[in-house]
């Protein structure tokens, strides 16, 4: 017997959403997190790239964070801004929302989907078998599941205790980040560069009027500072803040009533691999990188759109075990190309001569178009293709969220996934393929669409005849009904069909 299907050690981004992932699909899943509350402490990711907002809409949920957070033109590489306004998506910007309310909102959904959270309690080790884990609480208590994942962060203590390894590189650079009132205002805000790093002041509360950052006149600070050196190992302090910012801007400001204070440095370190039997790992659990560019929350919430739907179908006997090799094989290269390019735009934050030369370099291959449009595309997520073998270009990629017209009516590819299920998209005449042995799993819709076909990275691709579509908004074969290969390839990634 066990207490839950599946147990998430962690609900930051990417345990809630895996949460939820698992609850759409029917899985009877628990998330114990230690934090007694869903409140963050501190500043962290500063809002959603455009896949991200993509995959939210996919589950209907895009409209709760857009109601909340303010539109602009976010991603960049090495000090050049991309503006995405000609890319085919819905959403073809990012939106600038601080973590504390991208958790609150997910948090809400999965109290929608009636997940249950054992709050203020910890994951303090675990056991697995032939048939499941038991899973031991800091409370003394101890839950058995039939799989446990890791969505505990960097320090993940189930990455360790599965005996997985880390290996990457040490931080070259350490900063502090921190929210506290200044006695006096300093005379510049914004970003400072020296040859210490990079530093910034602002206001916590801002907008974005016409693109552009505009601080509130008043209330606390958000204070980032790069530090003279790197490796202390002690929680960082005030008086640590105010000797960072003396070195940098020969004042402290007077600074003082901290709401935060923490510490992050450019360490980068990807987990060898992302399953260790009954045990997985996901987000900063399996990935840690520098904070440029803002892609760790997105990343964690797409490794766990792409485990979600993998683990519930093994958890409820669909699918064998093996397809849960598939999340590694895929999220695995996503996440060291996060390493690469974060580890880059690190080096690129240096001012010394060469570094800068180097810089505007980089700077002059963006202005050109195509360098542009590929960096913006995998900046922003939309590029995002995993190796699913040779064919058609949207093999492998995120299936655009066209306008369907089908028999009842119109409607949005997204609004298919809401539900989290696979589609079989027939925009083909009708009537040539047998669903019935995976109409339970499957949907097939038959549908027109007659607009033009371009994908971010791309541009234009010839307009497939069928698309079957994971729940994840991949898309899993391109053909049309009568070829051969569609019965395999539903077979593989949903299941052998039910005896009709
Ligand atoms: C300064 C800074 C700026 C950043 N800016 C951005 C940005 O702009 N964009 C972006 O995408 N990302 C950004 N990030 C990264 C982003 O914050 C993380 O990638 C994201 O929070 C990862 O989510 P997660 O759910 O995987 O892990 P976490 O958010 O770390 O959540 C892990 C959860 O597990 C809980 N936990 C830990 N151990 C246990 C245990 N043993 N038992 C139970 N619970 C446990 C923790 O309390 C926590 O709630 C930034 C990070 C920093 C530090």
């Amino acid at each position: 017997m066990t207490d839950h299907g599946v147990i998430i050690a962690g609900g930051g981004p990417s345990g809630l959403m895996l949460a939820a992932e698992l609850a759409l699909a029917g899985v009877d899943v628990a998330i114990v997190e230690r934090r007694p509350s869903q409140d963050v402490a501190g500043s962290r990711a500063g809002g959603l790239h455009s896949r991200t907002l993509e995959v939210f809409d996919q589950r209907g949920i895009a409209d709760r964070f857009l109601a909340e957070g303010q539109k602009a033109q976010a991603t960049g590489f090495a000090g050049v801004h991309f503006d995405l306004s000609g890319f085919p998506t819905r959403h073809p910007y990012s939106l600038g929302l601080r973590q504390n309310h991208i958790e609150r909102i997910l948090a809400g959904w999965v109290d929608e989907l009636k997940v249950p959270i054992y709050r203020g309690i910890e994951v303090t080790g675990f056991a697995q078998d032939d048939t499941g884990v038991d899973v031991e609480l800091s409370d003394g208590r101890s839950l058995r599941a039939q799989y446990l994942v890791g969505c505990d962060g960097g320090r993940s203590l189930v990455r360790k205790a599965a005996g997985i390894a880390f290996p990457g590189s040490d931080p070259t650079t350490s900063n502090l980040i921190a929210e506290a009132e200044l006695a006096e205002t300093p005379p510049e805000w914004g970003i400072r560069r020296d040859a210490l790093g990079i530093h910034a002041l602002g206001r916590v509360e801002y907008e974005i009027r016409n693109g552009e950052i505009v601080y509130a006149d008043h209330g606390p600070v958000g204070v980032l500072v790069t530090e003279q050196h790197v490796g202390q190992t002690t929680e960082p302090t005030l008086s640590d803040l105010s000797a960072a910012l003396i070195t940098v801007y020969g004042t402290d400001y007077g600074i003082h009533s901290p709401t935060s204070i923490s510490r992050f440095t450019d360490a980068a370190r990807q987990a060898a691999s992302y399953r260790k039997g009954r045990a997985l790992i996901a987000g900063d659990a399996a990935h840690v990188h520098p904070p440029d560019g803002g892609q760790g929350l997105q990343t964690g919430v797409q490794d766990a759109v792409n485990l979600g739907w993998k683990l519930a179908q093994v958890v409820k006997g669909t699918s064998p075990e093996s397809l849960l090799d598939t999340y590694h094989a895929e999220r695995h290269p996503i996440g060291a190309r996060v390493l690469r390019n974060t580890m880059g735009s690190i080096v690129l934050r240096r001012e010394d001569e060469r570094t800068k030369a180097l810089r505007d370099t980089i700077a002059e291959l963006l202005g050109m178009d195509e360098p542009r449009r590929r960096f913006a595309a995998m900046m922003s997520g939309l590029d995002i293709h995993y190796d699913l073998g040779e064919g058609h270009p949207l093999l492998g990629r995120r299936m655009p969220d066209h306008d369907l017209v089908t028999e009842n009516g119109s409607l949005r590819v997204f609004s298919l996934l809401h539900a989290a299920r696979p589609v079989l998209l027939n925009l083909g005449e009708p009537g040539a393929f047998d669903i019935t042995p995976w109409a339970d799993r499957v949907q097939l819709v038959d549908a027109k669409y007659v607009g033009p076909w371009e994908l971010p990275a791309l541009g234009p691709v010839t307009a497939p005849t069928t698309v079957l579509v994971r729940p994840d908004g991949y898309v899993a074969w391109v053909g049309d009904l009568t070829q051969p290969g569609l019965a395999d390839t539903l077979a593989t990634w949903f299941g052998p069909p039910t005896a009709t």
